[in-house]
């Protein structure tokens, strides 16, 4: 498959920092299984609304993703290799068709739609694959499904649906006479729906500064331009997150190190341990004005500390010198049976009492409620259990002041009791 260079699911960052496009380069893509759980699910999605079923017509069935793709192979039941759609991913994909099932009645519904906005930024092979794109009269809706546990994800001003709505304007525009496109984030796992609406001059004003951004790059990348680090790298916690270069990337360092222990001019002269000892005892003395700017950074500096020592670890595992460690053999794992069945077998032959062979625990109120879901729990039984579930309060916790929750009144004399 032919891979964007400028992908839209990246724009925030070469859109935010341009240089991590030349930092990024020749750096391998990796695929996690989150990242492959997310396809399987979009690929249910698509299956439901292209072929007008409900998600859980699927179930039981299992999608494997083979080179990035996914496709039903029932054979992995046996290997258990794929991915099941359990009761669990089906009413979670079923949320999200549901939504836009609704809103393509009477409009034309584009499943899994490759999109050029080539055109709009001056860059060749610039698409990408919108989830659900539905052309109405004047609208285009852009559908985009995310189906991790992270971070909520604003439908303002979001990069990536600004290029697919770029991009189908590019392709669609001679369908309709449009005015503006709306934006839709679906995240079902996170109960997270966000939702905006861009003009179509604003989607304009939006491509003419990628463009910008675009030339920029390419004239660095062409030679023509010379990479000037002040101007090109960009570092903060949305583009830097998800950055394959951070833990190599020498703006982010500074950054970082200059947040934690103040301006320094050369990484290799300075002291860095000292420094940061230091820091950490100066931390109690600081202002609340200096303390919020360094929570707020402290998304930015745990993701760069991980990247370090990710880094650190690969490089020694693949056999490259870091001066001052080296790879040892960590701490033994837990014991565990060889081989479960002989072990149980060679238990039961003792005539052990089932107590004393089996851990026993009671399942939690999640899994009985998946009983009730699939019907092992009757309506009548399942208001009985439902009286014995609790949930503790949640214990007061740190917020940034855009927090739809309100604030906590605290009274310093007594904790945190509302006053
Ligand atoms: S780590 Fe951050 S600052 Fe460095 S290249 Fe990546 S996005 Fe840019």
């Amino acid at each position: 498959m032919a891979h964007a260079k400028f992908s839209p699911s990246a724009a925030h960052r070469w859109l935010s920092c341009p240089g991590s496009m030349i930092m990024e380069k020749d750096m391998a893509n990796t695929s996690s299984a989150h990242a492959d759980e997310g396809t399987a699910a979009h690929f249910l999605a698509s299956e439901c609304l292209e072929r007008d079923r409900n998600a859980t017509d699927f179930l039981n069935c299992f999608i494997v993703i083979k080179k990035g793709n996914a496709e039903w192979d029932q054979e992995a039941a046996e290997t258990r290799s794929g991915f099941m759609v359990d009761l669990e991913m089906a009413e979670f994909v079923q949320k999200y068709v549901d939504a836009v099932r609704s809103q393509a009645e009477g409009n034309e519904l584009l499943v899994e739609q490759r999109v050029n906005f080539s055109s709009f930024i001056d860059a060749e092979n610039a698409f990408g694959t919108g989830d659900a794109i539905i052309i109405g009269q004047t609208e285009i809706q852009i559908h985009d499904l995310k189906y991790g546990r992270g971070v909520k994800v604003d439908a303002e001003g979001n990069e990536q649906l600004k290029l697919y709505a770029l991009g189908a304007l590019s392709d669609f525009g001679m369908f309709g006479d449009f005015t503006h496109a709306r934006l839709v984030i679906h995240q079902p796992r996170l109960g997270h729906v966000s939702e905006s609406v861009v003009t179509i001059e604003e989607l304009y004003d939006f491509a003419h500064r990628a463009k910008n951004t675009v030339q920029m790059i390419k004239a660095i990348d062409a030679g023509t331009a010379l990479f000037q680090e002040k101007d090109m790298l960009n570092p903060g916690e949305k583009q830097c997150h998800w950055c394959k270069a951070k833990a190599t990337c020498p703006a982010l360092t500074k950054a970082v190190i200059e947040t934690v222990a103040g301006e320094f001019d050369d990484l290799s002269a300075c002291d860095l341990e000292a420094e940061l000892k230091q820091a950490v005892e100066d931390v109690p003395q600081h202002e609340n004005q200096t303390l919020a700017k360094l929570y707020a950074a402290l998304p930015l500096i745990e993701s760069w500390s991980k990247a370090v020592s990710i880094a650190v670890t690969d490089k020694l595992h693949g056999g490259e010198q870091v001066p001052g460690f080296k790879l040892v053999q960590g701490r033994a794992g837990n014991r565990t049976w060889s081989n479960a069945e002989e072990a149980e077998q060679v238990l039961k032959g003792m005539r052990l009492k089932v107590e004393d062979m089996y851990d026993l625990k009671l399942i939690s109120p999640t899994n009985a409620e998946k009983l009730q879901k699939a019907g092992v729990i009757g309506p009548r039984q399942w208001s009985k259990v439902q009286d014995l579930i609790v949930r503790p309060d949640g214990k007061p916790t740190v917020a940034p002041e855009s927090d739809k929750r309100p604030a906590l009144e605290v009274n310093p004399l007594n904790d945190f009791e509302t006053v």
